[in-house]
Parts: structure tokens; C-alpha cells; sequence
């Protein structure tokens, strides 16, 4: 018997035809046409009027801040669960990030808290330019509240959707909900360039200014001239090319996650203390791209997700705790944070499980004996 993946890259003929394509175009430097294709066919079906390829979704926050004039003497606050990369962003600029505890039903940010923080700092006198909302696990923040509340205060959103391609809330494309927003395409997110990212915003000019930011801020003249500090963050021609297959792919990637997704929630319903995250109660979670599929195991006790993941690791299945909070991360426990224990309970309770779009049903299956003979043990 094979490993079972979390969440494996997914590729097919149809990439192998894009790469060979740009491999025999000569367009191997960085840029080249499949660059051009690509932003313009992911800034549409984002709902955006531009788009950025960069070398990495990080890359993509980071430039995302900069044009939000975050920087030294700033506070941002972001959703504490979250992968490291989004913090890190909001450190690469000398921004001071604060940490922002999530809503039990999905995880995704505090709308109520984040806000609060936003008041509460600049009560103090701080400058909070940016907020960074991260759309957790392919699940939208609900923007429907937090947009007017923030529009109220001035405070630009830049949002993390590197989970989210795919995903939407109230009919809009999840990275259209920022004055930036950005994508991921690392090898285990839902569409892959093996390792990317895109830069998405409605305002062209922001585009312009990170587009030049990315190529090391090169000034038009016929030497190397420069007059900003730049970055090497641009996408390849090679690397655009298979995003582009994986692009033609990806409903078909989001449809069979949601079908395992479903075959998750169909064996774990007798389980009264077993939920999936973002489909409790009246919660439904039919706009998300079921990137990963989470569940929490609502029992009593120290290592509840542990056990869970390790007994599945014995079984050769690839499992993982959420991410564990930023705010418990040695290496953010300095900066500040508002919390309400719902990111530490999850932490304690929750596991991802795979959810690759390459996984078989006799997989899943596995994942389910495995699973439930845990949970029966
Ligand atoms: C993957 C991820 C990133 C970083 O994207 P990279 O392409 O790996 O740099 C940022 N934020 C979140 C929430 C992610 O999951």
C-alpha cells in the first residue's frame, strides 16, 4: 500500500502539453507570453481588472503591503491561524503585525475582534493602515460584514486568498474582496505552478507599482539605474505554462475535492462530536474550493488532534494538525494579539485530511477505516 498524500499536486497531459510548449517557444527566461496568458485568464476569472505573477504567494503579500504603505511604525492586524508566510510578510516590511484570534464555525478571523483591534490601536494612537483577513482553507472571511466596518475606518484590506482560488462569498470570486489580494500556487495548494503566486487588484496602478517593485525597480533608461530598493519576485514563462493547464483543470480539481469532502461528511455524520469546519450548523460550505478538508474532534483532553494524526500517520496516511496559531509560535510570541481561545481549542481539536483532487475513492475509504477506528478505539 502507497502513502496517502495530503494534498498532492495534481497534473496531467494537459500541463505536460503547456510546459512543452513554453520549453520549445524559448521563452525560458522569466516572463514571456505564458506570463501575459496567465495573469489575464486568472485576473478574469477572479473578477479582477489586473493581475501580477510572481515567484511565490508570499511574494505576492509582501508586495501587496508595501503598496498599502505598510511599513516601519505601522501595526497590521491578521488572522492569527494562518500559515507563518502571512505573518512573515507583514515582518519583511518592519510593520508590527497583531495577532487576531478566529470564529469557531470555520476558523476564519474574528470579524468582531479584528475590528476591535483596529479601534483599539488607534485609540492609542497608532497608524493601522492594512488589515490582512486570510481566507482559511479555501473558506471566504465573511467580507459582507467586515468590508463596510472596515470602509467605516479607512483601513485597506489585503487579503491572504493563497488557500482560496475557486472559492466565493455572496456570488464574489475569493481574491477580489481586497484593494490587493493574494494567490498562492505552491505545489500543494489547489492549482500548482510548483511554486508561485499572484498579485490581484482592481487598481492598475498598484499593479504597475508592484510589477516594477518585482524587477528589481529598474528605472527606463539604458543603464541600471535605480532609485528603489527592489525584489527579484517575478514568475517564469515556464512556470506560467503550467498554470495555465492546471487552470483549464481546476473546476474539475475543486468538484472531486468537494465529492471527498462529501464522502468525509457522510461517514463521520454518526459521530455527534465530529464536525467538519466550516459546514456546522446552518453553516453550508458550498462556495468554498475544499482545499483541505478539516475536522474537529470535540473531546476532552491534551492531544485529542494528536492522536488522531498520529494514528493515521501509523496507517501511512499523511494527516496534520491546523496550523498551529501564530500567537503560540516561538517566534511570534512577542508581538501582540487578540485572542478569545477558539485558534487554541482548534489547534487542540482540529485535522486536516487528505484532500488531493488525485485521490481515489478506495483512498478515501482507507482514510475513513483508518479514521473511524480511531475514533471508535
Ligand atoms: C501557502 C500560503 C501562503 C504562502 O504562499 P507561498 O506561495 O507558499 O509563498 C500564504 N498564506 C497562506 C494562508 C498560505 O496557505
Amino acid at each position: 500500500m502507497s502513502r496517502i498524500h495530503l494534498s498532492k499536486a495534481d497534473v496531467t497531459d494537459v500541463e505536460e502539453a503547456y510546459v512543452l510548449d513554453a520549453l520549445r517557444s524559448g521563452w525560458i527566461a522569466p516572463l514571456g507570453p505564458h506570463v501575459d496568458a496567465f495573469e489575464a485568464s486568472i485576473a478574469e476569472r477572479v473578477g479582477v481588472a489586473g493581475a501580477l505573477a510572481l515567484s511565490s504567494g508570499t511574494a505576492a503579500l509582501h508586495l501587496a503591503l508595501l503598496d498599502a504603505g505598510v511599513g516601519p511604525g505601522t501595526h497590521v492586524p491578521v488572522s492569527s491561524l494562518t500559515f507563518a508566510a502571512t505573518v512573515n510578510a507583514i515582518l519583511y516590511t518592519g510593520a508590527e503585525p497583531v495577532l487576531v484570534d478566529s470564529q469557531s464555525s470555520d476558523g476564519n478571523v474574528d470579524v468582531d475582534l479584528l475590528v476591535q483591534a483596529v479601534d483599539v490601536l488607534r485609540e492609542e494612537g497608532r497608524s493601522v493602515p492594512a488589515v490582512v483577513p486570510v481566507d482559511l482553507f479555501g473558506r471566504c472571511v465573511d467580507y459582507s460584514r467586515l468590508l463596510p466596518l472596515l470602509a467605516d475606518r479607512e483601513v485597506v484590506v489585503v487579503e491572504d486568498a493563497a488557500e482560496a482560488l475557486g472559492a466565493s462569498h455572496a456570488g464574489r470570486a475569493a481574491g477580489s474582496f481586497g484593494q490587493s489580494s493574494a494567490l498562492s500556487f505552491n505545489g500543494n495548494k489547489i492549482m500548482t505552478t510548483s511554486g508561485g503566486g499572484m498579485l490581484l487588484s482592481d487598481d492598475l496602478e498598484l499593479l504597475e507599482r508592484a510589477r516594477y517593485l518585482s524587477t528589481q525597480a529598474r528605472q527606463p533608461v539604458p543603464w541600471y539605474e535605480h532609485t528603489d530598493v527592489g525584489y527579484n519576485y517575478r514568475m517564469s514563462n515556464v512556470l506560467a505554462a503550467l498554470g495555465r493547464g492546471q487552470l483549464e483543470r481546476l473546476d474539475a480539481m475543486i468538484a472531486r475535492r468537494r465529492e471527498i469532502r462529501d464522502r468525509y461528511a457522510k461517514a463521520l455524520a454518526p459521530y455527534s462530536d465530529v464536525r467538519l469546519l466550516g459546514r456546522s450548523g446552518p453553516d453550508t460550505d458550498d462556495a468554498d474550493n475544499c482545499w483541505l478538508t478539516t475536522i474537529v474532534i470535540d473531546r476532552d483532553g491534551p492531544g485529542v488532534a494528536n492522536s488522531a494524526v498520529s494514528a493515521l500517520n501509523r496507517a501511512d496516511i499523511e494527516a496534520r494538525h491546523v496550523w498551529k496559531p501564530m500567537h503560540l509560535q516561538p517566534v511570534y510570541a512577542t508581538h501582540r494579539a487578540f485572542g478569545n481561545g477558539v485558534s487554541d481549542e482548534l489547534f487542540r481539536t482540529g485535522v486536516t485530511l487528505p484532500s488531493g483532487a488525485g485521490l481515489t475513492d478506495y483512498d478515501i475509504d482507507r482514510v475513513v477505516d483508518s479514521l473511524t477506528a480511531h475514533l471508535d478505539s
